[in-house]
């Protein structure tokens, strides 16, 4: 699929107060966050994502004082990515000194809110990427905004992304493939809290992990893998527990991977 690209004129960008300068390459890209509150409600109304947008431009300009928004490029859970600064321009958001080196993309995500990335802006985001490497000569870095400098972007979730090598959502499974046969029932419900740790949660993160969910492979049970778990439940319809009981366990494996 293409690359949803809104131009400046669609989301009704303000001209920039200066000219921009111009970045050859760079070493990749940067991932960022709104670091605010971010209204979930854009999830189900795209003019909602046009007026964020145009509202952290406002922002940027009128309060840092910068000659536009500081980012690159800016992606929606539409899957719609905004252009900001574009290719070949310095972007402003990745901290004095840093912006030379990588682009900046943002997430609309917040600390906030609307904190978990939907797939299809994992996607978006991805597409913003590729577009760079073609588009702006962008190396193969992903980053996270706090990798050398102080802050908290992009938020734990989408870090957790990027530090995974930021992949596409369900990116190594074929849809519907069917499942395989379960390994045995480790005879103890993985739940949460406490944190429960050893090699069944590893296998059951691994085996998660591989049908596509984003999840540590760490071998300790705790709120993510809670998450997962009842995300799982309740994708396939089974009892909403959040706890790994042997059905749950065997589902993990044996049902269909959609
Ligand atoms: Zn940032
Ligand atoms: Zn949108």
């Amino acid at each position: 699929m293409a690359i949803d690209l809104v131009p400046r004129k669609e989301w009704g960008a303000r001209s920039p107060k200066g000219s921009y300068s111009r970045l050859d390459s760079t070493k990749g890209v940067k991932i960022h966050y709104t670091g605010g509150r971010v209204d979930p409600g854009i999830v189900d109304d795209h003019d909602r994502c046009v007026a964020l947008v145009r509202s952290i431009q406002n922002s940027h300009m009128d309060g840092n004082g910068w000659i536009d928004i500081g980012y690159s490029l800016a992606c929606c859970p539409h899957r719609k990515v905004f252009v900001g600064r574009g290719p070949h321009r310095l972007p402003a958001a990745n901290g004095p000194g840093l912006n030379a080196g990588h682009y900046a993309v943002l997430g609309l995500v917040g600390s906030s809110g609307l904190v978990e990335p939907p797939d299809d802006m994992l996607h978006g985001i991805r597409d913003a990427i590729e577009y760079l490497r073609k588009e702006g000569n962008a190396g193969n870095e992903i980053k996270g905004h706090r990798d050398g400098y102080a802050t908290e972007c992009p938020g734990d979730r989408l870090y957790r992304w990027v530090r995974d090598g930021a992949p596409r959502p369900g990116g190594n499974q074929q849809p519907g493939r069917p499942g395989e046969p379960a390994p045995p029932w480790p005879g103890r419900d993985l739940k949460y809290p406490p944190i429960m740790r050893g090699d069944d949660v590893r296998r059951w993160q691994a085996r998660m992990r591989e049908r596509g969910w984003i999840i540590d492979v760490d071998g300790a049970y705790g709120p993510q893998s809670r998450d997962v778990a009842t995300a799982f439940q309740r994708e396939k319809g089974l009892p909403v527990t959040g706890v790994v009981d042997e059905a749950t366990w065997k589902a993990s494996w044996e049902a269909p991977i959609t």
